[in-house]
């Protein structure tokens, strides 16, 4: 049986002022998938990847993260479930400048409560899987682009988390560099990662195994996940 790690049940998000950016979204993501959520600017990615990785709540309607209804958890809870469960990557990566790639990795399980020696192990391991393994001791400024990509891919995955949230991860990329990612996050997911990415970039999305379209704060179309995902 499939589980889902996303269960988005009617919910909507409405802002003050009057805009309401979500309109009574259903959406589930299964444990596994690799799924584009793409629209154009203004259609509600942003408000949808805030609520999936629990840095909002919704106006209406549940959102469950691995089996977790976010409005039951606790402002403490709702950290924890954040940073166990989900690793986030941002267009703009997010690397503590000046600092070596091994520490900017091995800190993304600060709050895991793991002892600093396997923390830095671990790092290790993730920058080797990223395929920097001969990078350690870099700072960001020393790296390329997709490289320090790469680096906030590794801090994202390095807790294992059930959930990895890509927003427009490739956005700040030249196209060679932002194939890599992409492929990079291909082969988190044959590993058994669940991946949702958020992206403007119908051509990216449409390499995906499945892609949920946005438009005026609804899903307008989902393609499904593939028959293989389900069974
Ligand atoms: P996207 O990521 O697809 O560009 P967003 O989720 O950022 O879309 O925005 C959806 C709509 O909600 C837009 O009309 C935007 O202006 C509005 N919006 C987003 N964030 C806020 C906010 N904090 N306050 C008021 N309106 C917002």
């Amino acid at each position: 049986m499939s589980r889902p790690v996303v269960e988005l049940s009617g919910v909507s998000r409405s802002y003050p002022g009057g805009v309401t950016a979500l309109r009574t979204v259903d959406l589930r993501i299964d444990h596994g998938e690799l799924v584009a959520v793409v629209g154009p600017s203004g259609s509600g990615k942003s408000t949808m990847l805030h609520l999936i990785g629990t840095l909002d709540r919704p106006s209406s309607g549940t959102v469950r993260i691995d089996g977790h209804d976010v409005s039951s958890l606790t402002d403490r809870e709702l950290s924890a479930l954040r940073s166990r469960r989900i690793g986030f990557v941002f267009q703009q990566f997010h690397l503590a400048a000046g600092v070596p790639v091994l520490d900017n990795v091995a800190d993304g399980l600060l709050y895991a409560g793991v002892p600093r020696r396997q923390r830095r192990r671990r790092a290790e391991s993730a920058l080797v899987r990223v395929g920097l393994g001969h990078r350690l001791g870099h700072r960001p400024h020393e790296l390329s682009g997709g490289e320090r990509q790469r680096v906030a891919i590794a801090r994202a995955v390095v807790g294992e988390p059930a959930l990895l949230l890509a927003d427009e991860p490739t956005g700040n990329l030249d196209s060679a560099s932002g194939a890599s990612v992409l492929a990079l996050l291909r082969d988190l997911h044959t590993l058994g990662t669940t991946v949702l990415v958020i992206t403007h970039d119908r051509q990216l999305a449409a390499d995906l195994p499945r892609q949920v379209m946005l438009r005026d704060g609804r899903v307008v179309h989902d393609s499904g996940p593939l028959p293989a995902v389900r069974s």
